[in-house]
């Protein structure tokens, strides 16, 4: 069975919380975010490659992380670009072992479940392209154009479903949604929006609110607690 490669995207450098460090390289329960981020794919026998995407400023101190830490499956430090899709555009073309599956996933969600990244590589072996999901508890409006502050209209709450990552494709098919997306210049919000374009459906695996993305103050709180009660 064909080993997995995973595209680690810490490439963006802005919305510092309130320090000098980007939100992927800050400290939860003493260790780097990014670092645990490694970590939990690192350990696992699935994973064959892992690149990361870092600012450019950062390449140098992370590679001497990666040796640090004896992280041997990370086969590549590169840079990131303006835009998360500009990293992970980055990261797939720096793939070495030509894995035929890769999971993109960001850098500040450390508290994945190996279970859920096993869910998600067993539904691109059989769908393509998957997603972790969790369906959407609160009720979702759409704001007004013509009123803002005021919404315009209410979504039914059946079948909405927040979309975190790890999402996994098949490496051939990401690549090229990313170099049609790059040529269209569409800019997505996550990987999968790039496969939807091609007419792809994507499966979408249930995962659980634990895979917080740590972006402010108040979730690097949360990630402290995370980890005491882990
Ligand atoms: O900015 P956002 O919260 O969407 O970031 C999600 C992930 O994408 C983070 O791990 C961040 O470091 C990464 N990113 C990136 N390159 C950018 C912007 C964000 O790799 N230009």
């Amino acid at each position: 069975m064909s080993r997995v490669a995973v595209v680690i995207p810490a490439g963006g450098s802005g919305r510092r919380m309130g320090g000098v460090l980007p939100k992927q390289f800050l400290r939860v329960g003493g260790v780097p975010v990014l670092q645990r981020t490694i970590g939990v794919f690192h350990a696992m026998r699935e994973v064959g490659e892992i690149v990361l995407v870092v600012p450019p400023p950062f390449v140098l101190r992370m590679q001497a992380m990666v040796r640090r830490e004896r992280f041997a499956k990370v086969s590549a430090v590169v840079e990131g670009g303006r835009e998360r899709q500009d990293s992970v555009r980055n990261g797939l073309a720096a793939c070495r072992t030509g894995a035929s599956i890769v999971l993109v996933h960001d850098a500040v969600r450390p508290f994945v479940d190996r279970s859920v990244i096993r869910a998600v590589i067993g539904a691109v072996r059989r769908h393509r392209a998957a997603v972790v999901g969790v369906r959407v508890k609160d009720t979702i409006k759409v704001e007004s154009g013509e009123s803002p502050g005021f919404y315009a209209r209410t979504i039914a709450r059946g079948g909405l479903w927040a979309v975190q990552t790890p999402q996994g494709f098949r490496y051939d098919l990401l690549l090229r949604a990313h170099q049609e997306a790059h040529r269209a210049g569409f800019l997505g919000t996550d990987d999968a929006s790039l496969v939807e374009r091609l007419g792809i459906p994507v499966r979408i695996v249930p995962g659980n609110e634990r895979n917080i993305k740590i972006t402010t103050p108040a979730d690097r709180k949360l990630a402290e607690f995370l980890l005491k009660q882990a």
